[in-house]
């Protein structure tokens, strides 16, 4: 599968706004968002208003680039979503939030998703007590997702954690850091998930 391999800070200033696709970085002053605000390339900062395709392409994007996912994978999880009783835009984002590498991120024990799906990839974690390896794992309610004995070591791991302090665990998660580990307590609710998304206009653009 093709993967993104250029500047992921160009991604955020593709769609003018922090996505947090870098860890520690985000959070200081060298946030490339922070610095220019305004889409890369010669006609950045020259664009004009966009039409309704292209707003409810750019939301996908935004949210597809922030979850890390590639196309055909979010395309799938929309599939899913479609599938599942509710609001479709909802349980789309609910779909990505339960992702095993999205949990292990929202507990704080890693500075990134991306560094959450390497490390979930390399076995580095457990998902009820069980050595797990796949980042799309969707997780349920009571889970407990722990990092492995022998990976509490990993230096940047602990780092991650000792960062973790500027970001708020969700309330449907429980953090437990000093076991390495974390429990499922609820399903998200659309109101917890508090970047601007806005699904419906993804939920539009795929029913076109
Ligand atoms: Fe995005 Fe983080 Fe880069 Fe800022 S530092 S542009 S939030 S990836």
């Amino acid at each position: 599968m093709a993967r993104y391999r250029g500047s992921v800070c160009r991604l955020c200033r593709r769609e003018t706004q922090k996505l947090y696709l870098k860890g520690d970085r985000c959070y200081s002053d060298k946030c490339a968002v922070e610095r220019r605000a305004y889409p890369p390339g010669q006609h950045g900062q020259g664009r004009g208003k966009l039409s309704d395709y292209g707003l409810q392409l750019r939301e996908k994007q935004k949210v597809k680039r922030m979850y890390g996912l590639a196309e055909n994978q979010f395309r799938l999880t929309y599939k899913r979503a479609t599938r599942v009783r509710g609001v479709t835009g909802h349980n789309l984002l609910m779909l990505l939030e339960i992702r095993l590498d999205n949990v292990v991120y929202r507990l704080g024990f890693a500075g990134s998703r991306a560094q959450a799906r390497h490390w979930v990839r390399h076995g580095h974690f457990t998902l009820n007590g069980k050595k797990v390896n796949v980042p799309s794992l969707k997780v349920r309610v009571g889970d407990v997702v722990a990092v492995r004995e022998k990976s509490r070591e990993i230096a940047q791991l602990k780092q991650a954690m000792e960062a973790v302090a500027r970001r708020q665990i969700p309330a449907w998660l429980e953090a437990d850091p000093g076991n390495f580990q974390g429990t499922i307590k609820a399903l998200p609710a659309r109101e917890e998930l508090t970047m601007p998304m806005q699904e419906q206009l993804i939920v539009e653009l795929y029913s076109r």
